[in-house]
């Protein structure tokens, strides 16, 4: 675990899905990096993200080459509500049901103590 990454991995053993905001200019990004990518200040806020967001690509890995990686899971890319873009899994849905722009949420696996992976599910709530 890198150290600029870490805030975001203790967020999600605590279910929280955190990210930076810029502290000069609000930017919102993701991953996380030392500079803001817009204005270049070190100023950085952490936020939790509500969670929501909708599907913007995802993948079905023939033969997954991780013990960790479920047959038949679903990579995804999703585009979360406050605008940035996290890979994950796709969790919930079949494939048949599945389509770009669909509303997901986050949920967290817990994996072992003290380490939870964020994971996205279709949208329980009825999106805006
Ligand atoms: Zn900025």
């Amino acid at each position: 675990m890198d150290m600029l990454g870490a805030f975001y991995w203790r967020g999600a053993a605590e279910e929280k899905l955190l990210l930076q905001r810029c502290g000069s200019c609000g930017f919102i990004r993701f991953p996380p990096t030392i500079l803001c990518p817009r204005c270049f200040s070190p100023e950085i806020d952490l936020i939790e993200s509500e969670g929501r967001g909708t599907l913007w690509s995802y993948a079905v890995p023939h033969k997954p080459r991780w013990d960790w990686l479920d047959p038949g899971a679903m990579l995804a890319v999703v585009e979360l509500d406050e605008g940035v873009r996290v890979a994950s899994n796709l969790t919930g849905a079949s494939l048949d049901d599945v389509f770009i722009g669909m509303g997901v949420e986050v949920w967290f696996k817990q994996v072992r103590d003290g380490i939870a992976l964020p994971m996205f599910r279709p949208a329980t709530v009825a999106r805006d």
